[in-house]
Order: C-alpha cells, then sequence, then structure tokens
C-alpha cells in the first residue's frame, strides 16, 4: 500500500459562546482548521487534522501550518501510510520542527493503518480499557462569579474534571482575582471532582506564590502551566505546595524527559498537534507513563476529528494514570465530521468502527485549498 494523493482542506471553527479568553489578555473568535486527507493507492483513505490555538498559544500558526505541510507532503507520496516510525524520521528531514504541520498527516495515516487492520485506532495503538473516558470542562477566564456557574453548568451534565482558566494581569485584578477564581469554582466541590487551575504559562513564579498563599490550606487543586520558561517553572516548583501538571512547556519527547529529569511536574498535558500526531503521543505516554505521571490527553482546539483523535487515544492510556480527554467540540460550533462518540455523565467512549471512525462533512470542507500527488 502506497500513498497516492494528499488533499488539504481548510475550515473556519467559530468559538462556542463567541469569545475565549486565556491569560495575558488573549482573546480569540475563531480557530484556523487544516484537515488533511490521505488517499492511498488501494481506495483506502484516511484523516487527520491541526487545529493551532490562534498564533499566541505556542510557536505555531494555522498559515504555517499548511505551509509546513507544503513541505512535507510531497516527501510522503509513494511511501507505505502504515510506517509510522519511518514517515516520521522522513518528516523530521524535510522539515525541522513544527510539529503541527507534521500532525495533520501523521494521524491521517494512523486512521489509514488501523482501518487496514480493521481495527478501531484505541485497538490499534495499545488496547481499548473498558469504560468511558472522563472529560474536563474547559472554563475560560471570566469573573469569579461566572466561572463558578460554568462549573455548576457543566457539574449538572455529569462532568467530574474542571479546567478553570485563571492568570489575570496585574491591572485586571493579579494574584488576588486568580486567587478567588479558584475559591469560587472549588466553592460547591462535590464528592469525586477535581480541579486544574490553569494559567497557560502566564504567571511569573512571585505572581504564582502570591496567589498561592491568599488559597485556603489543602484546597485539592492541581496548577497547570503556571510559567513560560523552564527557570521560571524550576523556581516556583522548589517553592510550591501543589501538584504541578505541564502543558505548554512539553512539547517534543525531549521536553518531557527534561521535565522528568528535573523533577519539574505531577502530570503532563498532551496535546495531538501541539506533540505532533499520534506517533509522538504514543511516545511520550510511554515515557511519562514509565515516570508515573499523570496525563490529559487533549488537543489544542478542533473539530470532530481532532476530537476522535484525542479520544482513542485516551482509551488506550492506562486508565490509572489517565487524568481526563478534552471535547474539544464543546469549544467550537462548526460542525465538520460525524463522529458517534456523545458524552453521557461526564465521560465519552470511542466507537469501534475501523480507524478514527469519523465521516468529514465534504460541504462544510468545500474544495482543498492544496492537493500533492
Ligand atoms: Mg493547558
Amino acid at each position: 500500500m502506497k500513498i497516492a494523493r494528499i488533499e488539504i482542506y481548510q475550515v473556519d471553527l467559530p468559538v462556542a459562546g463567541g469569545v475565549y479568553r486565556l491569560s495575558g489578555g488573549r482573546e480569540y473568535h475563531t480557530y484556523d482548521a487544516t484537515i488533511a486527507r490521505v488517499i492511498t493507492d488501494e481506495g483506502l483513505e484516511g484523516w487527520g487534522e491541526s487545529t493551532p490555538f490562534g498564533s499566541t498559544y505556542i510557536a505555531a500558526h494555522a498559515a504555517g501550518t499548511r505551509a509546513g505541510i507544503a513541505q512535507l507532503a510531497p516527501a510522503l507520496i509513494g511511501h507505505d501510510p502504515r510506517h509510522h516510525d519511518q514517515l516520521w524520521e522522513l518528516m523530521c528531514t524535510a522539515l525541522t520542527g513544527h510539529r503541527d504541520a507534521r500532525c495533520a498527516l501523521d494521524v491521517a495515516c494512523w486512521d489509514i493503518s488501523a482501518k487496514a487492520a480493521g481495527q478501531a485506532l484505541c485497538d490499534h495503538i495499545g488496547g481499548r480499557n473498558a469504560g468511558s473516558v472522563p472529560v474536563i470542562s474547559s472554563i475560560g477566564s471570566d469573573t469569579p462569579e461566572a466561572m463558578r456557574a460554568k462549573v455548576a453548568a457543566h457539574r449538572a451534565e455529569g462532568f467530574l474534571g474542571h479546567s478553570i482558566k485563571i492568570g489575570a494581569l496585574e491591572a485586571e485584578g493579579g494574584p488576588a482575582l486568580n486567587a478567588e477564581r479558584i475559591k469560587e469554582c472549588l466553592a460547591d466541590r462535590q464528592p469525586g471532582e477535581w480541579f486544574l487551575a490553569d494559567a497557560n504559562g502566564g504567571l511569573s513564579p512571585e505572581h504564582a506564590l502570591r496567589m498561592l498563599s491568599l488559597l485556603p490550606d489543602g484546597l485539592d487543586v492541581v496548577l497547570e502551566a503556571p510559567c513560560a520558561t523552564w527557570r521560571e517553572t524550576q523556581s516556583l516548583r522548589a517553592r510550591c505546595s501543589v501538584p504541578i501538571l505541564l502543558d505548554e512547556l512539553v512539547q517534543s519527547e525531549a521536553d518531557l524527559i527534561h521535565a522528568i529529569s528535573q523533577d519539574l511536574c505531577d502530570g503532563v498535558g498532551l496535546k495531538t498537534s501541539k506533540q505532533g500526531g499520534v506517533t509522538p503521543m504514543i511516545r511520550q505516554r510511554i515515557i511519562a507513563a514509565s515516570a508515573g505521571l499523570v496525563m490529559s490527553v487533549q488537543d489544542t482546539v478542533g473539530s470532530e476529528i481532532a476530537f476522535a483523535t484525542i479520544l482513542h487515544i485516551a482509551q488506550s492510556t492506562p486508565r490509572h494514570l489517565l487524568r481526563c480527554a478534552l471535547d474539544t467540540r464543546a469549544m467550537t460550533t462548526a460542525r465538520v465530521a460525524c463522529f458517534d462518540a456523545p458524552v453521557k455523565n461526564g465521560g465519552a467512549t470511542a466507537p469501534r468502527a475501523p480507524g478514527l471512525g469519523v465521516s468529514p462533512n465534504m460541504e462544510a470542507l468545500g474544495a482543498p485549498v492544496a492537493v500533492y500527488d
């Protein structure tokens, strides 16, 4: 089997609720999605997605994703889509870095190889764990009262895990406002619930320490991505009383090994387009599991195709180390594909159809913006 043709599609995904806010005054109104369709000489095809979280989240942006794919796609034509490690090396040779560009192509090839094996992707990459995967809510920065209400709404839908965005600038309220957001969101905490306070790298160690000093003792919260740099994270870690989960800082396998070697975190957020596709997600979950890190399996954002990839990886991740998966579908209003995995009681289960189990909506995708053959 050989890769015969690669089609690239572009779709705008409007933000659910109109706007999403992160630390540092960052606002998002729409996400620019890149969808790859890889077609083989035997007629099998696979789908993959890479949707950066705007252009101010990590060093990735949508125009760069498609420019990167233009460098990568020609190198893959004529190769067996099931030889994932070889394809990964080919992409490393064709373009340094730019894991977001590799992602859509890598995922589409895994969709093909799972379909060729007649297996759902989760069974193809290690085996399905029993039960549904816990899905986490995503509560954008807002007033403490509004965030508490959003947690309550997700609780009513059965969610046990909540990701609350913090990181108010000093002029917006600083450490006091961030501490208030955390306290309000945890005020009605129910048994079995857990909370990530995600700063998306927006805090200095000084800010983080002042914020933590304003929280009551024994508050059960994990601090996610407090600082933007390794130096700041190391400094905070040595003086921090709550567990730390790293996200943006950990992109490559080398990043993860560095975090483990310096004991900088208790968990890691693995995101398909941030790490670069299914191939590096598998490598990094083995490394993380070997170090006893809990894993939050996510993507930066994305459509049903991104969520399908997340859910299959999460479904096959060791359950005792799986913190949660993120339902990217809830973050946007566009419907790009059918994917039969509803969230029920705060959890979702990967379907048993071969591959990712997605059926793209060709009308929503429109004409390809690039074709490689
Ligand atoms: Mg995060």
